[in-house]
């Protein structure tokens, strides 16, 4: 669990923790997305259950140092070879348990429900179980542990359960069985009952140095100048990143089957998830990424500063590139509400925008800008700026509506024109 980057703190706490031999037994991983902690929390898992762990000083975990801790700090750390340490690295261990929403596959009669939530199906079927005579579940959170060291219950996105399922949660949680362990993954505890919080024990991971991002993206082949801006729009999230530039695993899985699909004739009974929205071109394209859709709205932000460009213009790409990032989730995961997928591209989208106004800001006092976004207009007043802003904000919030979303991202962008145009407003 030492090579995970950036979160020292954490690590350190967490170290404390199973040194101690006292671990708590519900636990919450907060912090942004795609910093670390699930990746983390299976570490903790693999370590607790390893069959021999290695003890050894901080000072001499050959270039893993963990700098919260002190150098004679005995770390513990998962042997790598025993049984136990094989079936997690291979994800077969009987007693570490993965709880994500795209579970409900198993869990839904119809197998038709999106993972958009972590429905009660869910929690039921992967730790709670269920006492309703007529459909009982098997609880696995109250089963014996198969290997005699614990078990563990990994929840991620756990913001994402149902309140529903929080509640059935929640009163396992009261009376957990003895060597039973919940790590719960979220980006916004606040969207967990307050009794959920004030039953874990709180881990705080945070977002990543620009620096150490740059140096991961550049290990995947990306530029220092493409990784920065990446860094920039990302807040310092590795997952973010990999996930807008399409470099995560699953993507190049992806592209490595539509590469050999190009290879091959097509035949007519294609009856993948995405070949009914595709031509046969775009779908062997690759998709765009965050540096495409950066460029692309940058660009028409200039032009319609200066009024090359109207709001539908902009609104449309929006949309655009909201619907590739959309696809690419989709590629991943059939079962992704394509709906969800895209209002969180439309919500890139706008971060892209705000970043840009924050530039023309800066131009305007004469502050410097670390990584500057393309850019070839003149600088914006603050008074510009804050009502720009306050479009965003807006649209932001008109993305959790129901309401027609193509509709109102074309008001906010007409809104956002007079914004940064006044001049050009009237016309
Ligand atoms: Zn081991």
């Amino acid at each position: 669990m030492l090579n995970i980057v950036g979160q020292s703190r954490a690590i350190g706490q967490l170290q404390r923790a199973l040194s101690s031999g006292r671990l708590a037994s519900t636990w919450m991983f907060a912090g942004p997305q795609g910093v670390g902690k699930f990746t983390t929390a299976c570490a903790m898992a693999r370590t607790a259950l390893c069959e021999a762990p290695v003890r050894k000083a901080n000072r001499h975990a050959d270039g893993l140092h963990v700098s919260s801790l002190p150098d004679d700090f005995m770390l513990t750390l998962a042997c790598g070879h025993c049984e136990s340490c094989k079936a997690c690295d291979v994800g077969v261990h009987p007693d570490l348990h993965l709880i994500s929403r795209q579970l409900v596959r198993f869990h839904d009669s119809s197998g038709k429900s999106k993972a958009s939530t972590l429905s009660i199906s869910v929690i039921r079927g992967e730790i709670t179980g269920d006492s309703n005579p007529e459909r009982p579940v098997e609880s696995k959170l109250y089963k014996r542990s198969q290997r005699g060291r614990g078990k563990w219950f990994i929840i991620d996105e756990a913001d994402l359960m149902q309140h529903e399922a929080q509640n059935a949660l929640l009163k396992a949680l009261e009376e957990p069985p003895p060597q039973t362990y919940l790590v719960m993954i979220t980006a916004s505890p606040a969207d967990l009952l307050t009794t959920i919080r004030s039953r874990s024990q709180q881990v705080q991971f945070n977002a990543l140095p620009t620096d150490m991002v740059i140096k991961q993206l550049g290990l995947q082949g990306v530029t220092a100048a493409d990784a920065a801006i990446v860094a920039r729009l990302s807040g310092g999230s590795i997952g973010c990143s990999l996930d807008w530039l399409g470099l995560m695993e699953a993507d190049k899985a992806d592209a490595a089957k539509r590469a050999a699909r190009a290879n091959k004739p097509r035949a007519g009974g294609d009856d993948d998830a995405d070949s009914a929205d595709d031509s046969p071109d775009a779908a062997d394209a690759p998709p765009s990424n965050i540096l495409d859709w950066t460029t692309a709205i940058c660009k028409l932000l200039d032009d319609m500063v200066v009024g090359r460009a109207g709001a539908m213009q902009l609104a449309t790409i929006i949309q655009k590139n909201a619907e590739d990032y959309a696809r690419r989730q989709l590629r991943r995961d059939p079962l992704t509400s394509k709906e969800q997928a895209k209002r969180a591209g439309i919500a890139i989208m706008l971060a892209i925008i705000g970043h840009w106004l924050d530039d023309r800001l800066r131009q305007y006092i004469g502050a410097a800008i670390e990584v500057p976004l393309p850019a070839t207009t003149h600088a914006l007043s603050p008074a510009s700026v804050r009502r720009a802003l306050a479009v965003l904000r807006s649209a932001e919030n008109h993305l959790d509506s129901n309401a027609h979303q193509a509709l109102l991202l074309a008001a906010n962008m007409t809104a956002l024109r007079a914004a940064v145009s006044p001049q050009l407003a009237g016309r």
